[in-house]
């Protein structure tokens, strides 16, 4: 039987550990204050957001909360941006997605302060982590890294596999895994063979955004098998794009859906955010 890796509890663990710096900063006088802006109300960014509010509350990072209406021209979001950019008391600037078509995303997520980038997204940030600079690296990959090495898993010299090429999970987790001296391989839709590709991997990521797609003809006996997709099944239950129960008695360790990846995602957020603090000094 495969190991759970259990995300709910190392993002508990990593959440702790930022409440602890959290109140160390503020009994040395440092705030750290996290402005969220929202346009419009798309029901899952209403819940996204929530849930980044209740982290910064339970870690003790002060949340400025920007709802704006639908109708917010793509000039106003630029300006409340440029402002929150010169803002001395505002460490972090977070953009929740999507915008409005009518907005440029791509120009807003260009225009925040890269060192207040605590989503990582903006080039600057990207580019960093392509050298191997110090900046902001995209919460995702950034909490799977820290899943594998909280959970004992070796990466340096492994066979490591993404599947998917996303500027938010694919590339940045590869170029993650390769930061940890893995050999990686990336495979998307153009890949041919897929499943020739993902059998060699010791450490597979799938991030395909295809609900139980990787079945057990994809995977390597012994693998370890990190599930990024979030979906909802026939029976309104999430899943993931891995078919858990085909694949979990033929890997050594597996991430759950729920309780796998999902709650690093905020977990990784709030501890930009601390970080921003040292960053911006
Ligand atoms: P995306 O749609 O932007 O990218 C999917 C990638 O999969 C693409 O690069 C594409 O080339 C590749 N792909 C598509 N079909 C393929 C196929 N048949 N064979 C091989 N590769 C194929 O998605 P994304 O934003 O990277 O997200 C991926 C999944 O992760 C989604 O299910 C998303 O909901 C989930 N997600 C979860 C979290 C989290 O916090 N857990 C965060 C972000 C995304």
């Amino acid at each position: 039987m495969a190991k759970l890796i259990d995300g709910k509890a190392i993002a508990a663990q990593i959440k702790d550990e930022c409440r602890e710096k959290v109140a160390k900063m503020k009994s040395e006088g440092v705030e750290v204050t996290l402005a969220v802006i929202q346009v419009g109300n798309d029901p899952a960014s209403t819940v996204y957001v929530g849930n980044k509010k209740k982290a910064c509350e339970y870690i003790g990072i002060r949340s400025l909360a920007y709802e704006l209406p639908e109708e917010t021209t793509e000039s106003e979001l630029l300006e409340l941006i440029t402002e929150l950019n010169g803002r001395k008391d505002v460490n972090g600037i977070l953009v929740q997605l999507p915008l409005p078509g009518h907005i440029d995303e791509e120009k807003v997520l260009d225009a925040i302060d890269s060192r207040k980038d605590v989503d990582g997204f903006h080039p600057q940030n990207v580019g960093a982590l392509c050298i191997g600079k110090p900046g902001f690296v995209s919460c995702t990959p950034a909490g799977i890294i820290q899943l594998l090495k909280r959970s004992g898993v070796e990466i340096a010299g492994k066979e490591c596999v993404v599947i998917g090429r996303s500027n938010i999970v694919g590339k940045p987790m590869a170029l993650l895994l390769l930061r940890e001296n893995g050999t990686v391989t990336v495979a998307h839709s153009k890949t041919k063979d897929l499943r020739e590709v993902t059998k060699r991997a010791d450490i597979l990521v799938a991030a395909v955004g295809k609900p139980k797609m990787i079945t057990a003809d994809y995977v390597k006996e012994g693998a370890v098998v990190i599930d990024v997709g979030i979906h909802r099944n026939e029976n309104n239950k999430l899943c993931g794009d891995v078919d858990f129960e085909s694949v979990e008695p033929i890997c050594s360790a597996i991430t759950p859906v729920p309780g796998g990846v999902g709650p690093m995602t905020i977990a990784m957020l709030m501890n930009n955010c601390v970080e921003s603090v040292a960053l911006q000094q």
